[in-house]
């Protein structure tokens, strides 16, 4: 019988969260076990893909996994209040439910990082997916040479991942740097847009992967700095959003020319997007 239940793709499965981490006003990170203990075990995912959420009545939205598969049994999801959905999912306590269907998207390819210096560039909420592939990274070191993460937020407030800011920021193979369009009273670092911290930095072209994601208007100028910097348009990876209600290729709600965000994506590197007709992701 559940079998049977469970062929249905559009069936979302039971999850409770277990623990809400605040990460600021905006967003909280949801820390989820999958009520089916069996399929909580066996539950695997990559980082860059998402997962189809959902509440009764309030809709379903995709949400990208901020937790790493190489830290088993953890499935965490980052959540920015934004409209419908997600403002009922910062209402929910510990020990509420969800429902979830997924993973879905193709994933940032692991393997083609290997042995590459990384170069993560984050704005705002767009730190959830590649905190995934971040602290995958980290837990296995050796497969990665040198690892830089620039991170910007609108306000010192709303930096998001503090506590894993800390831990990159005390790491010796690991440069951090943050920054903040506007200070606030207390906050000493550095002010302005996260392309304001390329000038502190030193990237070695020919062997650095720039990992990107952020809000559009943000990911435009880097892609257009990174380029600039020498970084082949193929080691140039982001992500994108477009609105979905399927997530596996079906419904089409999501296409960008030929493309599908939900099942091509949402991982592009640069030269896959100078071939969609994206034009306000190229400068
Ligand atoms: C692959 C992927 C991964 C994502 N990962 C994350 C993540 O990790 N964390 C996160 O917080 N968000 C993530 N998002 C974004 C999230 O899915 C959206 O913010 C989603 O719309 C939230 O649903 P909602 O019901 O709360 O908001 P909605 O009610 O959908 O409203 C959100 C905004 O979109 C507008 N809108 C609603 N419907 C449409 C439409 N059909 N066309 C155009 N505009 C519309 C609304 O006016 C509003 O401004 C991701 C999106 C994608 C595609």
């Amino acid at each position: 019988m559940i079998h049977t239940i469970n062929q249905n793709i559009y069936l979302p499965r039971p999850a409770i969260i277990k623990e809400l981490i605040v990460e600021n006003s905006q967003i909280k990170t949801f820390d989820l076990s999958f009520v089916d203990e069996e399929y909580n075990k066996t539950f695997t995912y990559a980082p860059g893909q998402f997962m189809m959420v959902s509440i009764p009545h309030c809709g379903e939205a995709p949400i990208s996994f901020s937790s790493t598969p190489s830290r088993p049994g953890t499935l965490s999801l980052s959540v920015r209040k934004a409209g419908t959905l997600t403002n009922a999912m910062h209402e929910l306590t510990e020990g509420a439910f969800i429902g979830l269907r997924g993973p879905y998207g193709t994933p940032f390819s692991m393997d083609a990082l290997k042995g590459k210096n990384l170069l993560f560039v984050a704005g705002g909420i767009g730190l959830a997916p590649l905190r995934s592939v971040i602290n995958y990274c980290m837990d296995n070191e050796k497969d990665f040479r040198e690892i830089t993460i620039l991170y910007g937020s609108r306000l010192p407030s709303d930096l998001a991942f503090t506590a894993d800011l800390d831990l990159w920021q005390k790491r010796p193979d690991t440069t951090c740097l943050l920054t903040v369009d506007q200070a606030e009273p207390g906050w000493n670092g550095h002010t302005g847009v996260v392309t304001t911290l390329f000038d502190k930095i030193t990237v070695d072209p020919s062997s650095t992967v720039a990992l990107v994601c952020g809000p559009p208007l943000m990911i435009r100028f880097v892609l257009a700095e990174l380029s600039r910097m020498g970084i082949q348009d193929e080691d140039i990876i982001t992500t994108l959003e477009r609105h979905m209600k399927c997530g596996v290729g079906i419904c089409r709600h999501c296409h960008m020319d030929n493309k599908l965000v939900c099942v091509d994506g949402p991982v592009f590197n640069r030269a896959e997007l100078r071939n969609l007709e994206v034009a306000e992701l190229l400068t």
